[in-house]
């Protein structure tokens, strides 16, 4: 079928296509595109929201499973070593009984508790080491006597809180001024004699550097915000902003009665809220020797580096999902339009132009002859005794026919003749340029191909032509009439023959 748009040449195929309703293709290319781009828009919409909450369930799974545990256990081991270490130490020192007994001996000599102090210094790794009695108020020091502590006295202050305390001992934190990151912890110890009598106070400083260190390395690198609460949901320490408040939600969540009381009487707790659209998981532990509960909180982040380059892929992927398959499309409506036209103007038998496309091709040329004044000619013939070939071969020999006859008259044509079939035997032959001269010459050697040899299983096989040139600004209905009386008259004069108008 295909092989009969060459013969019948580009012009005429590229002048029909120009008449195709090419606005329904455009329309449905329109409608498919709209269509595919949102379904494809929508899809991967859905990709890239399944992308960030799956990233946002991995940055909370990681935050409550992992960080938070870790960051809370290591802090309480620091906890120990920084806190619990030097209250442990402390009591060591109020149980001293040479101590005792140099109090007791009036607090001589000198040297002897000197020696006493530095050597507890040096063993536990302290920053300071001191004995302050209460008999003579005299604070001792490893390098001496440093001064007497007096009631008036803010910075000694501590010293008269202790002696009026019911606890054995008090837990002092001071932040060195030269370096805020670094805190020293004072633990003040009752030294009681043997009577329970309050001999005076003894203790020892020490600096609490890696607690500090491990928790800014937490808040920079996790986000991480570290907290120590007393019973009363004091702040202690929240080395971040020094003496600064912490952000003041967890600040007033952690100030609600019920939630203190929880995370006092509970060794571990934890909870979440949320602050400014993001939500902030918190863990506590009570840490017993010191009473006081360590509160870590951190907000659940998506890492935006990794999320911002996957919904980067996403896009890209659908751009070109979306480019690809519009080109699929306007291939496919593309291929199937030029099919379904291809069909439309088609005889399928014989692979010619059908009725329908000869009158385009017609009325077309007939535009252009009354334009330029140009010749035209029309050959039309009819295979001769056709029924009784179906009657006596079969209709099946009887298309064979017409496609053979069909394909000898295609390949005599020239490029800008058009040929199709007119009826059911009938051919017709339109001739651009061409006077009824030369349609009669083409339609003889057609005449002579036809009769000239016999079709297998059937024989010699004869058809009558009509011949006619049109007359200037002629209408098509005469023009046919008068091709159509050619041709009668050739099948009256005896068929197989050409008869010119
Ligand atoms: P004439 O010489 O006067 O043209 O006689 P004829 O028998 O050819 O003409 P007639 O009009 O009596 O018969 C035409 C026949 O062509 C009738 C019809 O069955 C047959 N025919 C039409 N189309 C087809 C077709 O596609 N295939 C086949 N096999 N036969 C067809
Ligand atoms: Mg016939
Ligand atoms: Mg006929």
């Amino acid at each position: 079928m295909s092989a009969t748009l060459p013969s019948i040449g580009p012009r005429l195929r590229s002048r029909w296509r120009r008449r195709q309703p090419q606005d329904s293709l455009a329309r449905d290319r329109w409608w498919l595109s709209v269509q595919l781009s949102v379904i494809l828009t929508l899809g991967f919409g859905a990709v890239a929201l399944f992308t960030y909450a799956n990233a946002l369930t991995a940055a909370r799974r990681q935050v409550v499973e992992s960080t938070l545990p870790l960051t809370l256990d290591a802090l309480s081991a620091d906890l120990q070593h920084d806190f619990v270490e030097p209250i442990l130490f402390a009591s060591g020192m109020a149980a001293n009984t040479l101590l005792i007994d140099w109090v007791n001996q009036g607090e001589q000599p000198e040297a002897a508790v000197r020696r006493h102090l530095s050597r507890v210094q040096a063993e536990h790794g302290a920053t300071t080491t001191f004995f302050v009695s209460d008999a003579s108020r005299r604070y001792y020091h490893p390098t001496g006597v440093l001064k007497t502590v007096s009631p008036g006295s803010a910075q000694d202050a501590w010293f008269f809180r202790l002696r009026a305390s019911s606890s054995p001992y008090e837990v002092n934190l001071d932040r060195d001024t030269a370096d805020p990151s670094r805190t020293t912890v004072f633990v003040n110890y009752k030294l009681l004699g043997d009577d329970g009598r309050f001999l005076g106070a003894v203790g020892l400083g020490r600096s609490t550097s890696q607690l500090t260190r491990r928790i800014q390395q937490a808040e920079r690198t996790n986000g991480i915000q570290v907290m120590f609460l007393d019973d009363r949901g004091r702040i202690l320490l929240s080395p971040r902003r020094g003496p600064a408040p912490p952000p003041p939600l967890l600040q007033r969540a952690i100030g609600q009665q019920r939630l203190r009381d929880g995370l006092r009487d509970q060794a571990t707790n934890a909870f979440q809220f949320r602050q400014g659209g993001e939500m902030i998981y918190v863990r506590t532990k009570r840490i017993p020797e010191l009473n006081w509960t360590l509160v870590v909180s951190q907000p659940v982040r998506v890492p935006s580096g990794p999320l911002w380059s996957s919904l980067l892929q996403i896009s890209v992927t659908a751009l070109l999902t979306l480019i690809l398959a519009l080109l699929l499309v306007f291939r496919l409506t593309d291929g199937h339009h030029h099919k379904l036209a291809w069909l439309a103007h088609t005889d399928p038998l014989t692979g010619l132009w059908n009725r329908r496309q000869l009158d385009e091709l017609v009325r077309s040329e007939l535009d252009r002859a009354d334009r330029y004044g140009d010749e035209l000619s029309l050959v039309l013939f009819d295979i001769d005794h056709f029924k009784a070939i179906n009657d006596r071969f079969g209709h099946a020999a009887g298309d064979r026919v017409l496609v053979e006859l069909a394909g000898r008259v295609r390949a005599q044509l020239r490029e800008s003749d058009g040929l199709g079939r007119w009826g059911g035997e009938e051919f017709l032959v339109l001739m651009p340029h061409s006077t009824d001269k030369e349609a009669h010459q083409l339609a003889e050697k057609l005449r002579g191909l036809v009769a000239g040899t016999p079709i297998e299983g059937v024989g010699t096989v004869t058809a009558s032509f009509g011949v006619v040139q049109r007359r200037p600004l002629e209408s098509a209905e005469s023009w046919f009439r008068r091709v159509d009386d050619e041709l009668y008259r050739a099948k009256q004069a005896g068929r197989n023959r050409v008869m010119v108008g």
